[in-house]
């Protein structure tokens, strides 16, 4: 009878102690957070796990060095260097050359909905500026003859761009910044973290406690957000005009994304394009086409491709999102939903 005692009595001393252990081990999952400003927005990462602090500080030593690269204001910045390069050719690091590379790719498969190139119109609109006006047709059409990816070569790490052309690599960059950051992270050991390179996020993993993320969508037509998407491991970027615009003296809003086709902001109907896939260069590059494209052709685009998941919000309050994330969203906002099929 004694003996039975104290075997209950250790048992419960070993039972305590575990439970203890774990509770200790969930409150040590440390978490680090980050915020700084750069790439022309705010920038949050937050990491869990041993390793955060050395990590998110290597992180954020990265965008710098990054943004200095491709800083299209930055007179020291290697996109400033080939924009006033007069037509010779400059050698670029291969962070650079890779992004280019990977933005004339895109540029092709989207047939110029993504366009590079884009930069004088974009001033002409004032948008790096920020003294915003409303350039005449003529002038855009002067401005579009020197507009066009096919005429930038990349050989290696040498780019050439006619004298009177000028990149802008805004559209990418910060997508590309994701997955470099990502791979930084991941070197380091970090298993879950969440960076949020102004609205482009990333997902590492999934939260420290094995759920999903939950990413609020915003609302393209007021503050707050229209759902949450649930995800782990994936980017989710999103692209709207409603991100910068001005209004014109004719009271006509402008947005800074603009169709290369025309050289005036997009007006066709799409208020934002979320894309949803392993890559950040790739969302961030789709959302900006596919907000260019338009409704239906990014329909047609998703079923050409399908290796991506989106969310279109539509100027009429319509929300249509693909089959693969229909699960994996929650609608919160007076919207209708309608579920793409391949
Ligand atoms: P995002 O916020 O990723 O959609 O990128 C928008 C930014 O890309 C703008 O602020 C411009 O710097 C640039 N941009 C605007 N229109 C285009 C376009 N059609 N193709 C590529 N870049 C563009
Ligand atoms: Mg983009």
């Amino acid at each position: 009878m004694k003996r039975s005692f104290q075997v209950i009595a250790l048992l419960c001393v070993i039972l305590c102690l575990t439970a203890c252990l774990s509770e200790k081990e969930v409150k040590t999952v440390e978490q680090v957070k980050q915020d700084f400003f750069a790439m022309n927005t705010g920038i949050s990462i937050t990491a869990y796990g041993d390793n955060s602090e050395t990590a998110l500080t290597a992180a954020e030593e990265s965008v710098k060095e990054l943004e200095k690269l491709w800083s299209a204001t930055d007179s020291s910045s290697e996109i400033y260097k080939i924009n006033h390069s007069g037509g010779q050719a400059i050698t670029v690091s291969d962070e650079t050359s890779s992004l280019l590379s990977f933005a004339l790719d895109m540029a092709d498969k989207t047939e110029g909905a993504l366009e590079p190139t884009i930069y004088p119109v974009l001033l002409a609109w004032g948008f790096t500026t920020e003294k915003n006006r409303v350039p005449d047709e003529d002038e855009l059409q002067r401005l579009l003859q020197n507009v066009g990816y096919g005429k930038v070569t990349l050989s290696g790490n040498e780019v050439r761009i006619p004298a009177e052309m000028e990149l802008d690599l805004g559209a990418v960059g910060k997508g590309y910044t994701g997955d470099i950051l990502t791979g930084i992270l991941k070197d380091a050991g970090i298993t879950s973290a969440l960076i949020n390179l102004g609205g482009n996020i990333q997902a590492i993993g999934t939260k420290p406690d094995g759920s999903d993320w939950r990413l609020g969508l915003r609302d393209p037509f007021g503050e707050g957000n229209v759902g949450v998407i649930e995800v782990s491991d994936m980017a989710v970027v999103t692209s709207g005009n409603y991100e910068r615009y001005f209004i014109g003296e004719d009271g006509r809003e402008y947005g800074h994304i603009i169709n290369p086709a025309t050289g005036y902001p997009v007006n066709n109907g799409l208020a934002s394009v979320t894309v949803i896939a392993k890559e950040g260069k790739m969302c961030d590059t789709l959302s900006t086409s596919l907000f260019v494209m338009g409704a239906d052709e990014a329909v047609n685009y998703w079923q050409q491709n399908q290796d991506f998941d989106m969310i279109l919000i539509t100027d009429d309050k319509e929300i249509y999102l693909t089959e693969g994330i229909k699960d994996k969203f929650s609608l919160s906002g007076n919207f209708n939903l309608k579920v793409l099929t391949a």
